[in-house]
Protein backbone atom coordinates (compact mmCIF):
# COMPACT_ATOMS: atom_id res chain seq x y z
CA UNK A 1 0.00 0.00 0.00
CA UNK A 2 2.77 2.12 0.76
CA UNK A 3 4.61 1.95 -2.30
CA UNK A 4 1.81 2.28 -4.67
CA UNK A 5 0.77 5.75 -2.33
CA UNK A 6 4.44 6.80 -3.01
CA UNK A 7 3.90 5.43 -6.37
CA UNK A 8 0.78 8.08 -7.02
CA UNK A 9 2.52 11.17 -4.78
CA UNK A 10 5.53 10.95 -7.06
CA UNK A 11 3.74 10.84 -10.43
CA UNK A 12 1.51 14.14 -8.90
CA UNK A 13 4.63 15.71 -7.78
CA UNK A 14 6.29 15.11 -11.59
CA UNK A 15 3.22 16.29 -13.37
CA UNK A 16 2.84 19.28 -11.10
CA UNK A 17 6.72 20.52 -11.84
CA UNK A 18 6.29 19.73 -15.48
CA UNK A 19 2.92 21.45 -15.74
CA UNK A 20 4.12 24.39 -13.17
CA UNK A 21 6.16 26.66 -16.08
CA UNK A 22 3.61 28.31 -17.97
CA UNK A 23 5.17 31.43 -18.79
CA UNK A 24 9.01 32.17 -20.00
CA UNK A 25 11.34 32.10 -17.29
CA UNK A 26 13.14 36.07 -17.25
CA UNK A 27 16.71 35.57 -15.99
CA UNK A 28 18.72 36.75 -19.11
CA UNK A 29 20.50 33.54 -19.03
CA UNK A 30 20.91 32.22 -22.00
CA UNK A 31 22.90 28.44 -23.29
CA UNK A 32 24.79 29.02 -26.07
CA UNK A 33 24.38 25.47 -28.10
CA UNK A 34 22.73 24.44 -25.68
CA UNK A 35 23.74 23.65 -21.78
CA UNK A 36 26.30 20.91 -22.84
CA UNK A 37 29.97 21.70 -21.40
CA UNK A 38 29.42 21.01 -17.39
CA UNK A 39 27.45 17.54 -18.10
CA UNK A 40 29.86 17.16 -21.63
CA UNK A 41 27.01 16.58 -23.66
CA UNK A 42 27.25 17.28 -27.37
CA UNK A 43 26.70 20.82 -28.59
CA UNK A 44 23.08 21.59 -30.51
CA UNK A 45 22.05 18.18 -29.42
CA UNK A 46 18.27 17.72 -27.83
CA UNK A 47 20.27 16.96 -24.50
CA UNK A 48 21.87 19.92 -24.39
CA UNK A 49 18.61 21.68 -25.12
CA UNK A 50 16.45 19.36 -22.30
CA UNK A 51 19.73 20.35 -20.10
CA UNK A 52 18.96 23.97 -20.59
CA UNK A 53 15.39 23.26 -19.87
CA UNK A 54 16.55 21.27 -16.87
CA UNK A 55 18.48 24.50 -15.75
CA UNK A 56 15.59 27.10 -15.92
CA UNK A 57 17.51 29.26 -18.51
CA UNK A 58 15.91 32.04 -20.56
CA UNK A 59 16.63 30.87 -23.72
CA UNK A 60 18.63 27.79 -25.43
CA UNK A 61 20.77 28.58 -28.57
CA UNK A 62 21.30 26.56 -31.52
CA UNK A 63 22.63 26.93 -35.38
CA UNK A 64 21.16 26.14 -38.13
CA UNK A 65 22.16 24.99 -41.66
CA UNK A 66 21.20 23.45 -45.17
CA UNK A 67 21.97 20.05 -46.51
CA UNK A 68 22.34 20.09 -50.38
CA UNK A 69 18.82 18.81 -50.70
CA UNK A 70 17.15 21.55 -49.02
CA UNK A 71 16.83 19.65 -45.23
CA UNK A 72 17.47 22.59 -42.10
CA UNK A 73 19.57 20.66 -39.53
CA UNK A 74 20.78 21.71 -36.01
CA UNK A 75 24.64 21.42 -36.03
CA UNK A 76 27.49 24.44 -35.13
CA UNK A 77 30.16 23.71 -37.26
CA UNK A 78 30.10 23.88 -41.19
CA UNK A 79 30.62 20.10 -40.53
CA UNK A 80 28.90 17.54 -39.09
CA UNK A 81 31.46 14.95 -37.07
CA UNK A 82 33.94 15.97 -40.43
CA UNK A 83 30.84 15.72 -43.24
CA UNK A 84 30.19 19.35 -44.49
CA UNK A 85 26.53 20.13 -44.35
CA UNK A 86 25.63 22.12 -47.42
CA UNK A 87 27.34 20.10 -49.84
CA UNK A 88 25.86 16.56 -48.41
CA UNK A 89 22.79 15.00 -48.44
CA UNK A 90 20.26 14.68 -45.35
CA UNK A 91 20.83 11.22 -46.36
CA UNK A 92 24.20 10.94 -46.16
CA UNK A 93 24.15 12.72 -42.46
CA UNK A 94 22.28 10.70 -41.01
CA UNK A 95 25.27 8.20 -41.75
CA UNK A 96 27.15 9.84 -38.84
CA UNK A 97 25.64 10.27 -34.92
CA UNK A 98 26.59 12.53 -31.68
CA UNK A 99 28.86 11.10 -29.42
CA UNK A 100 26.12 10.71 -27.10
CA UNK A 101 24.05 8.25 -29.76
CA UNK A 102 21.60 10.95 -31.48
CA UNK A 103 20.88 11.60 -34.83
CA UNK A 104 21.93 15.21 -36.39
CA UNK A 105 18.39 16.95 -35.47
CA UNK A 106 16.27 18.44 -38.69
CA UNK A 107 15.20 21.85 -37.25
CA UNK A 108 11.05 20.78 -36.97
CA UNK A 109 12.55 17.79 -34.99
CA UNK A 110 14.33 20.55 -32.72
CA UNK A 111 11.45 22.90 -32.46
CA UNK A 112 8.70 20.09 -31.79
CA UNK A 113 11.02 18.69 -28.62
CA UNK A 114 11.43 22.54 -27.70
CA UNK A 115 7.69 22.96 -27.93
CA UNK A 116 7.45 20.10 -25.17
CA UNK A 117 7.76 22.92 -22.33
CA UNK A 118 7.06 26.50 -21.77
CA UNK A 119 10.21 28.38 -19.49
CA UNK A 120 12.73 27.92 -21.91
CA UNK A 121 12.76 29.93 -25.02
CA UNK A 122 14.69 28.46 -28.41
CA UNK A 123 17.15 30.93 -29.89
CA UNK A 124 17.35 30.07 -33.18
CA UNK A 125 20.37 31.13 -35.39
CA UNK A 126 20.33 30.90 -39.23
CA UNK A 127 23.77 30.36 -40.34
CA UNK A 128 25.09 32.51 -43.00
CA UNK A 129 25.98 30.12 -46.38
CA UNK A 130 29.63 29.12 -46.83
CA UNK A 131 28.39 29.16 -50.73
CA UNK A 132 26.57 32.28 -51.28
CA UNK A 133 24.45 35.18 -49.82
CA UNK A 134 21.48 34.09 -52.09
CA UNK A 135 21.38 30.28 -49.94
CA UNK A 136 21.56 32.39 -46.73
CA UNK A 137 18.34 34.43 -47.90
CA UNK A 138 16.74 31.05 -48.49
CA UNK A 139 18.04 29.27 -45.30
CA UNK A 140 16.41 32.42 -43.65
CA UNK A 141 13.05 32.24 -45.21
CA UNK A 142 13.28 28.68 -45.16
CA UNK A 143 13.78 28.48 -41.26
CA UNK A 144 10.64 31.49 -40.54
CA UNK A 145 8.61 29.02 -42.60
CA UNK A 146 9.56 26.06 -40.82
CA UNK A 147 9.13 27.29 -37.57
CA UNK A 148 5.10 28.75 -38.84
CA UNK A 149 4.68 25.13 -39.77
CA UNK A 150 5.33 24.03 -36.17
CA UNK A 151 3.37 27.27 -34.73
CA UNK A 152 6.92 27.67 -32.49
CA UNK A 153 6.28 31.31 -32.97
CA UNK A 154 5.92 31.83 -28.94
CA UNK A 155 8.73 29.99 -28.65
CA UNK A 156 11.23 31.44 -31.17
CA UNK A 157 13.83 34.47 -31.30
CA UNK A 158 16.26 34.66 -34.36
CA UNK A 159 19.99 35.43 -34.27
CA UNK A 160 22.03 35.88 -37.27
CA UNK A 161 25.69 37.28 -38.63
CA UNK A 162 23.90 37.46 -42.35
CA UNK A 163 22.90 40.87 -42.71
CA UNK A 164 20.40 39.68 -45.62
CA UNK A 165 19.06 36.57 -43.97
CA UNK A 166 17.94 38.73 -41.09
CA UNK A 167 16.31 41.02 -43.32
CA UNK A 168 14.45 38.45 -45.26
CA UNK A 169 13.67 36.60 -41.67
CA UNK A 170 11.76 40.23 -40.62
CA UNK A 171 10.06 40.28 -43.98
CA UNK A 172 8.62 37.27 -43.89
CA UNK A 173 7.48 37.87 -40.08
CA UNK A 174 7.60 41.08 -39.26
CA UNK A 175 5.98 39.98 -35.25
CA UNK A 176 9.76 37.76 -35.19
CA UNK A 177 12.35 39.08 -33.01
CA UNK A 178 15.36 39.18 -35.25
CA UNK A 179 18.25 40.33 -33.72
CA UNK A 180 22.13 40.46 -35.50
CA UNK A 181 25.38 39.62 -34.41
CA UNK A 182 28.21 40.52 -36.58
CA UNK A 183 29.02 43.81 -35.16
CA UNK A 184 29.27 46.03 -37.95
CA UNK A 185 25.80 48.16 -37.65
CA UNK A 186 25.14 51.01 -35.36
CA UNK A 187 21.78 50.13 -33.02
CA UNK A 188 20.15 53.24 -34.63
CA UNK A 189 20.76 51.48 -38.39
CA UNK A 190 19.54 47.93 -37.15
CA UNK A 191 16.45 50.18 -35.71
CA UNK A 192 16.26 51.33 -38.77
CA UNK A 193 15.93 48.35 -40.55
CA UNK A 194 13.50 46.43 -38.08
CA UNK A 195 16.21 44.36 -36.23
CA UNK A 196 14.43 43.48 -32.14
CA UNK A 197 18.35 44.32 -31.02
CA UNK A 198 21.93 43.45 -31.28
CA UNK A 199 23.77 40.28 -29.55
CA UNK A 200 27.35 41.61 -30.16
CA UNK A 201 30.80 40.11 -29.26
CA UNK A 202 31.50 40.90 -25.32
CA UNK A 203 35.13 42.07 -26.79
CA UNK A 204 33.39 44.44 -29.13
CA UNK A 205 30.62 46.35 -26.56
CA UNK A 206 33.40 46.36 -24.03
CA UNK A 207 35.12 48.68 -26.37
CA UNK A 208 31.98 50.52 -27.35
CA UNK A 209 29.53 50.54 -24.33
CA UNK A 210 28.07 53.58 -25.56
CA UNK A 211 26.16 50.98 -27.95
CA UNK A 212 24.28 49.50 -24.67
CA UNK A 213 22.80 52.84 -23.81
CA UNK A 214 21.95 53.39 -27.47
CA UNK A 215 19.98 50.57 -28.10
CA UNK A 216 17.99 50.79 -24.75
CA UNK A 217 16.96 54.51 -25.93
CA UNK A 218 15.91 52.90 -29.04
CA UNK A 219 14.31 50.21 -27.55
CA UNK A 220 16.17 47.58 -28.88
CA UNK A 221 17.43 44.41 -26.93
CA UNK A 222 20.85 43.96 -26.06
CA UNK A 223 22.60 40.71 -25.70
CA UNK A 224 26.52 39.70 -25.77
CA UNK A 225 28.04 36.69 -26.97
CA UNK A 226 29.83 34.12 -25.31
CA UNK A 227 30.88 35.48 -21.98
CA UNK A 228 31.87 32.82 -19.83
CA UNK A 229 34.58 34.33 -17.39
CA UNK A 230 33.01 35.87 -14.07
CA UNK A 231 34.60 38.83 -14.82
CA UNK A 232 32.95 39.41 -18.22
CA UNK A 233 29.33 38.25 -16.90
CA UNK A 234 29.87 41.04 -13.88
CA UNK A 235 31.16 43.63 -16.25
CA UNK A 236 27.58 42.23 -18.11
CA UNK A 237 25.30 42.25 -15.55
CA UNK A 238 26.51 45.66 -14.16
CA UNK A 239 25.49 47.33 -18.00
CA UNK A 240 22.18 45.72 -17.03
CA UNK A 241 21.32 43.55 -20.78
CA UNK A 242 18.60 42.12 -21.72
CA UNK A 243 20.41 38.64 -22.18
CA UNK A 244 23.44 37.04 -22.08
CA UNK A 245 24.86 33.92 -24.06
CA UNK A 246 26.90 32.21 -22.23
CA UNK A 247 28.37 28.37 -22.15
CA UNK A 248 28.75 28.80 -18.43
CA UNK A 249 24.84 28.92 -17.71
CA UNK A 250 25.55 27.90 -14.10
CA UNK A 251 28.01 30.07 -13.64
CA UNK A 252 25.87 33.03 -14.31
CA UNK A 253 22.94 31.44 -12.48
CA UNK A 254 25.47 31.33 -9.25
CA UNK A 255 26.75 35.12 -10.16
CA UNK A 256 23.28 36.30 -10.47
CA UNK A 257 21.91 34.62 -7.18
CA UNK A 258 24.95 36.25 -5.48
CA UNK A 259 23.69 39.64 -6.19
CA UNK A 260 20.61 39.49 -5.33
MG1 LIG B 1 25.41 30.10 -32.59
Amino acid sequence: MKTILFTILTFLVASSASFAQKSFHKNKVIAHRGAWKAQALPQNSLASLKEAVRLGCEGSEFDVWMTSDGVLVVNHDADFEGMEIETSTYKDLLTIKHENGEKLSTVEEYLKAGKKQKGTKLIFEIKPSKISVARSIEVAEKSVLAVKKMKAQKWVDYITFSYEGGLKAIEMDPEANVAYLTGDKTPAELKEAGFFGFDYNINLLKKNPQWIKEAKALGLTVNAWTVNSAEDLIWLLDQEPDFITTDEPELLFNIIKDRQ
